[in-house]
């Protein structure tokens, strides 16, 4: 990637870059890949309102999981029928909301849920459009705090109660069962899974084939991003990741297929910018110290994530490479980006780019330690 250095070096560290034809690129790939598939933004993946305006002048529909991203979705000129709306825990006050501005449909994840959204629904007239999120009990083999389609997580409806749950929605008034929705996981590089995921919902089409007519399936997201060479792979192989479904998953006539896409499509396109304040010499040890940490930038210290780092100073090749420990400044042991490090001489002051981190890098920032994030840089 191509980094504006004056500009960065006339900013205040740490901030998030971000690549805006890199993020069209990335889009028209996606679009130029799913045909008549429908694509549901993930905004949790990356919710600046600049990245939304883009996602949705691009006519893509969002897939939100609180009231404020209904709410962000809607301020960014998405339209309500393409928002999706997923969560285990929606509260009385985001399902209301959701239902004011007319969502085109619920993810439902257990069955209060479906019994309060028909409850809410029923009081001010409307039918709800659901999708019952089913548990397809599928190994992601991705982290295990990013899995979520294993049975024993707190995600969906399980295959053995999901019967149960379908009769009883059909026994609620103020809901329409119009699809079932998927999600097994994040940073899903093996595309076996997903085929998998195909032939499990194959089989419940087979199964309900009687009790539900079922208008959309949702196969979510999850699909991952090179984070070890960025450069190699600026866009993911949205290609070969939607043949999959066309091979493998057999639609019923008239059925739309929904996809719930975030890291893939922001995560290449957002650069966390930070500054050296310190190089220390340890007994065995050198340390990186930047101005971003873990409040700027969760993951590596949340699940031990590698973004790749790189320093912008330096830019001889040949400059010595030394290791380094490259860490935050918070006040916790986890607030390390990376151990053994290899980087050129490094020296107060040089500019730091951690990349591959437009998902799960701006949205999940916190002021801990009442630091600041200061505003992204577009170009
Ligand atoms: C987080 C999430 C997504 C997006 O996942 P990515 O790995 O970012 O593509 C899609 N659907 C649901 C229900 C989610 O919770």
């Amino acid at each position: 990637m191509n980094f504006p250095l004056d500009k960065f070096k006339k900013a205040e560290t740490p901030f998030y870059y971000y690549d805006l034809a890199l993020l069209q690129r990335t889009i028209d790939a996606v679009k130029e890949a799913a045909h008549d598939y429908r694509v549901h933004y993930a905004i949790k993946a990356n919710a600046n309102p600049t990245i939304l305006e883009r996602i949705a002048l691009n006519g893509f529909g969002a897939d939100c999981v609180s009231g404020g991203e209904v709410q962000a979705a809607i301020d960014a000129g998405i339209a309500p029928e393409k928002i999706v709306f997923a969560g285990v825990g929606k509260t009385d006050s985001e399902i209301a909301l959701a239902l004011k501005y007319k969502i085109g449909c619920f993810n439902c994840e257990s069955l209060p849920e479906l019994e309060a959204i028909d409850e809410i629904a029923g009081k001010i007239g409307h039918t709800a459009h659901v999708a019952i999120r089913v548990n397809p009990n599928i190994d992601a083999h991705t982290h295990h705090y990013i899995t979520t389609g294993l049975a024993e997580n707190k995600f969906g409806i399980s295959m053995e109660q999901l019967p149960q749950v379908v009769d009883a929605a059909q026994r609620l008034k103020n809901i329409e069962v119009v699809g079932l929705h998927f999600h097994i996981g994040s940073q899903i590089l093996d595309f076996e899974p997903f085929e998998a995921l195909c032939n499990r919902i194959n089989d419940l089409q087979d199964l309900y084939a009687n009790e539900l007519s079922l208008q959309m399936i949702n196969v979510g997201g999850g699909l991952g991003i090179n984070y070890n060479d960025p450069d190699y792979d600026s866009i993911p192989d949205f290609e070969q990741y939607f043949s999959i479904f066309r091979r493998n998953l057999k639609l019923r006539t008239g059925q739309s297929l929904h996809f719930e896409l975030g890291r893939s499509i922001v995560a290449q396109c957002g650069t966390l910018i930070s500054r050296v304040i310190y190089v220390k010499e340890g007994i065995r040890k050198k340390f990186v110290i930047v101005d971003a940490g873990m409040s700027e930038l969760l993951r590596p210290a949340l699940y031990g994530a590698y973004h790749q780092i790189e320093n912008l100073s330096a830019n001889s090749d040949s400059t010595p490479e030394m290791t380094y420990d490259v860490v935050g400044p918070i006040c916790e042991s986890s607030d390390v980006f990376g151990n053994e490090i290899k980087l050129p001489l490094t020296q107060r002051g040089d500019i730091i780019a951690f990349r591959s981190a437009g998902a799960y890098g701006e949205t999940m920032a916190s002021n801990y330690n009442l630091r600041k994030l200061n505003p992204p840089i577009f170009s």
